[in-house]
């Protein structure tokens, strides 16, 4: 399937860069609060006032404050109401909260930003849950965008959307760029992995990784194979399941570090025997080999393919192969949640990303990957790599169940 030729150029570079861009929004929240107090306060003020003396000023204080008060409520529902359309859930909240309180120097700001995150956590107690449908918005985001075939402009905006959505929600976002040769024209061809981390401190770390950019053409499509492929199972269910997963990793208490890796150009092929698969997770597995001073990886899981509304997920061989233990640990924690779609039998036998991990870099790494599209679809009516690829025949609950086992997993790692 992809006879490999060397195309990897330059050395490994990871560029860094942090923001801290959610300051205004929190000011503008204790702004309002500050306000609907001091009015709350005025109006407490003069009902007990006119309680003192009733018979003189009741008629001018009492409709004075039911206007307060009336005042009072409205600004209570719109701060309500920005909130909540600013963050959508709690664990939103405690995000920023976090990102916040990294990069300000303002020791009063700290204190509040301390408080807003406490009370997002006691307000929500399943702050940690994977949310199916924010799971599947995600995904519907990102094949909104159309293809995002490596070095592309579609590719470009997904990069920008991914380093906001990260930045904001506390990640450390980092760039492992690198060019190859277009395989047609024969251009230079920028290829970027994108790499986020969470307790960037620990030098303990695991992988999960994905491949985030679209084969070129739907090539199996056998009425269109030169149409629009948005991959929405290949290529967006993994890092719809990411972005997901983003809003869970600032609560998660970790003892090891968690590296997300998005593989740029897993499948920039025009022409299958001819152009190599794997350009990104190779540079990456190289890299990682001539860099022994860079972050040490105990092992890894590869997500692929895991959108499918009709979800089962067997042991694949490679993985089995190169990591049994992890496959029977990851099918052995499905289990125990009640997670079914992971089936803990043989199926498919599958070259993908995990190959030059565990063969270049000698990373224990496992795929989940559901390579029945639909299940029990002859092959010639599957929907890998054609139009059929669209966000419709895939599911938020699919991508938040293998999440689910995900979690457990992170949370198990000592
Ligand atoms: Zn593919």
């Amino acid at each position: 399937m992809n006879r490999q030729r060397k195309t990897i150029l330059g050395l490994a570079r990871l560029t860094g860069q942090r923001k801290g861009q959610t300051m205004p929004r929190l000011k503008d929240q204790t702004q309002r609060q500050d306000a609907a107090f001091f009015l709350n306060a005025a109006y407490l003020h003069l009902v007990s006032e006119s309680l003192v003396h009733q018979r003189s000023t009741e008629r001018a204080v009492l409709p004075f404050a039911w206007m307060l008060a009336c005042s009072w409520i409205a600004m209570a529902m719109l701060g309500c109401s920005n909130h909540s359309s600013e963050s959508p859930n709690a664990s939103d909240s405690v995000a920023v909260a976090v990102s916040d309180q990294e990069t300000s120097q303002d020791p009063q700001t700290v204190a509040l930003v301390a408080m807003n995150t406490t009370s997002s956590v006691a307000s929500n107690a399943n702050a940690g849950d994977i949310n199916p449908k924010r799971a599947f918005s995600y995904l519907e985001k990102i094949c909104k965008i159309g293809s995002r075939t490596t070095g592309t402009s579609g590719m470009q905006k997904q990069q920008q959307m991914l380093e906001e959505h990260f930045t904001a929600l506390g990640g450390v976002v980092l760039w492992q760029p690198f060019e190859s040769r277009h395989p047609v024209t024969g251009a230079k061809v920028e290829i970027k992995n994108l790499v986020v981390r969470w307790r960037p401190e620990l030098t303990e770390r695991v992988l999960l990784c994905t491949h985030y950019d679209t084969k070129p053409f739907p090539a199996m499509d056998s009425k269109n194979p030169k149409g629009l492929f948005v991959g929405a199972n290949d290529g967006g269910s993994g890092t719809a399941l990411f972005m997901e997963l983003g809003h869970t990793m600032p609560n998660l208490s970790l003892q090891v570090g968690v590296d997300f890796v998005f593989f740029d150009a897993e499948e920039l092929v025009y022409e299958e025997n001819r152009d190599p698969y794997f350009l990104g997770s190779k540079y990456f597995a190289e890299a990682y080999v001539n860099d022994p001073s860079s972050a040490r990886y105990r092992c890894g899981i590869l997500l692929d393919m895991v959108g499918d509304a009709d979800l089962q997920l067997y042991y694949e061989e490679n993985s089995f192969k190169f990591a049994r233990p992890l496959v029977e640990e990851v099918w052995g924690i499905a289990k125990q949640l009640g997670v079914k779609e992971f089936e803990p039998k043989l199926r498919h036998y599958i070259r993908d990303d995990h190959l030059p991990l565990n063969e270049i870099a000698k990373i224990p790494v496992i795929d989940i990957i559901d390579f029945d599209y639909p299940r029990g679809a002859p092959k010639n009516r599957s929907y890998w790599h054609t139009m059929a690829d669209t966000p419709d025949k895939c599911s938020g609950a699919s991508i938040a169940k293998v999440g689910r086992v995900l979690v457990e997993w992170m949370k198990r790692q000592k």
